[in-house]
């Protein structure tokens, strides 16, 4: 296991969060409110950082957790959309954020931060080729 909790911001966060922010305490996962109202953080409950660390059991029950805490987030703050980002720098938890998209903030959040995201993306896929043999390589990876 990498670092201690003395070391990680998520275990420091945990153990300062209040529990009326607890959405939901599983044995794999927990779902937080963060400071951002509807934002929800996801994180594991043990350390290890990447998707690739997950356990078994970790991503057997990560698809009921996101899904529980999307539709909350749409029920409960009338969001259009639920965006799932997770970058994974400075943690040792794998986790991510469910950020609630509303009708207004379409121009809002496309415009800017999820915007620039897709330019990137566009450049990336500029080389068809490139990016065709990436598939099949990722393809067969996964399969492996
Ligand atoms: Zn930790």
């Amino acid at each position: 296991m990498a670092g201690d909790t003395a070391d990680c911001a998520i275990c420091k966060m945990a153990s300062r969060i209040s529990e009326q922010r607890i959405i939901e305490r599983g044995e794999h996962w927990v779902a937080h409110a963060t400071n951002v109202p509807g934002w929800v953080m996801i994180a594991t409950t043990r350390h290890g950082e990447w998707s690739w660390d997950l356990t078994p059991e970790e991503t057997g029950t990560m698809g009921a957790m996101v899904a529980m805490a999307s539709h909350a987030i749409r029920q409960v703050c009338d969001a259009e959309r639920v965006y799932m980002i997770g970058l994974g720098e400075n943690a040792l938890h794998f986790h991510f954020l469910l950020i609630p998209r509303y009708a207004t903030d379409t121009e809002r959040l496309l415009d800017h931060a999820v915007h620039d995201a897709l330019g990137l993306l566009n450049e990336k896929t500029a080389n068809a080729s490139e990016a065709d043999a990436t598939a099949a390589k990722l393809r067969a990876s996964f399969r492996s």
